[in-house]
């Protein structure tokens, strides 16, 4: 397909800009027949429910479309419709006429192989976004990738089925951690009512993400608890290897855990690392304060949002928690004390 590259483009006005891309990118979606849809690695809501979002509106379209993970889904997310659709592969093989990167900094992000050879489309919302692909649509003002894709159902004028509205109402939530985190605005609440109106169901999405926690992430938590530090406004907790395989725990168990060293009264940045099997150690950073944890885990090859970003560092765990306990306190150093948590909804 004949469709010009677009790395170059940006700046002018925002909306327009946005618009513009969206424009492009519907161009590219008309005119082509098959597509891949596919997001990172280790799938949180915003990465499932906006590719099964992304999928249907691909195939009201009437188009072609394959749905590719390099990880499982997790459990929580296995009763959303179309979820069977998403296979698990490494490699891709095509033919496409373009794919559609959702949530991704890059192609390695989605750890899978064979994507170099297509047209790519990015679609992020990430602080740390890059325009690596051929058509490139950042916004940092989404509340969720999901968002994205519903401004592309109403850019295209496809009415959002109630399946479509039930995935986007996920991402919505689950990227809000349940309307809490900083990107909560009143358009959330206004998409959130939309996708109700349209079908959505916030009680059983609710009850499914929140209410159906599998017994090994407690027992992982309850390890993790084990291991809680506070220095002030830091808190980091953290899980060897051999935790992980006590509470009989998989990758998705650890999502949320991090929250709970945030949640300290005086705590503004908090830390989770995880033993890798091989000597790295995964890091998730949070913060609730002045800090922009993105900026941090960029730094260490990672990236994310202001206030809930990650990064992979070389082991062994007590060598990765002195390094990144270190680059903390340095940025709480050169931050003000937030008053009365005026701070956590700016
Ligand atoms: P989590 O701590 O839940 O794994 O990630 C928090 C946020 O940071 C998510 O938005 C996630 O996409 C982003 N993130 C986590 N790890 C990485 C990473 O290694 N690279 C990039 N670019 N983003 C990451
Ligand atoms: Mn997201």
């Amino acid at each position: 397909m004949d469709v010009p590259r677009a790395r170059a483009v940006d700046s002018g006005d925002h909306h327009v800009n946005a618009q513009s891309r969206i424009a492009a990118i519907l161009e590219v979606l008309r005119e082509g027949e098959r597509f891949l849809v596919c997001s990172h690695a280790g799938p949180d809501g915003d990465a499932v429910g906006s590719t099964l979002a992304m999928g249907m509106l691909l195939e009201q379209m009437g188009k072609h479309v394959d749905l590719v993970n390099a990880d499982r889904v997790p459990v929580v997310y296995r009763a959303l419709p179309d979820v069977e659709k998403i296979k698990k592969a490494l490699r891709v093989h095509g033919p496409y006429d373009a794919v559609i990167l959702l949530e991704c900094d890059g192609l390695e992000r989605t750890r899978l192989q064979g994507l170099e050879k297509f047209f790519q489309i990015n679609i992020d919302h990430h602080a740390s976004g890059v325009e690596f692909a051929d058509l490139n649509w950042i916004e940092h003002e989404a509340a969720c990738v999901g968002e994205m894709v519903y401004r592309l159902f109403k850019a295209a004028g496809v009415t959002p089925t109630i399946e479509a509205a039930n995935c986007i109402y996920t991402t919505v939530l689950t990227d809000t951690g349940g309307f809490i985190y900083g990107g909560t605005r009143a358009s959330t609440f206004e998409l959130a009512r939309e996708l109700t109106l349209a079908g959505a169901d916030p009680i059983r999405i609710a009850q499914q993400v929140y209410f159906s926690t599998p017994m090994s992430k407690l027992l992982l938590l309850g390890a993790a608890l084990r291991n809680l530090h506070r220095e002030g406004r830091l808190a980091w907790l953290s899980i060897t290897h051999q935790d992980m395989m006590r509470s009989c725990a998989v990758e998705e168990d650890c999502e949320g855990i991090v929250n709970y060293a945030l949640a300290i009264a005086e705590v503004e940045v908090a830390v989770f690392l995880r033993e890798l099997e091989e000597p790295r150690v995964r890091v998730s950073l949070r913060s609730k304060g002045g800090v922009n944890v993105a900026e941090i885990a960029k730094r260490l090859g990672g990236g994310g949002h202001e206030n809930a970003a990650g990064c992979t560092l070389e082991g062994p765990l007590a060598q990765a928690k002195q390094q990144i306990v270190a680059e903390l306190r340095s940025a709480l150093e050169n931050s003000p004390q937030r008053r009365n948590g005026r701070n956590l909804i700016a």
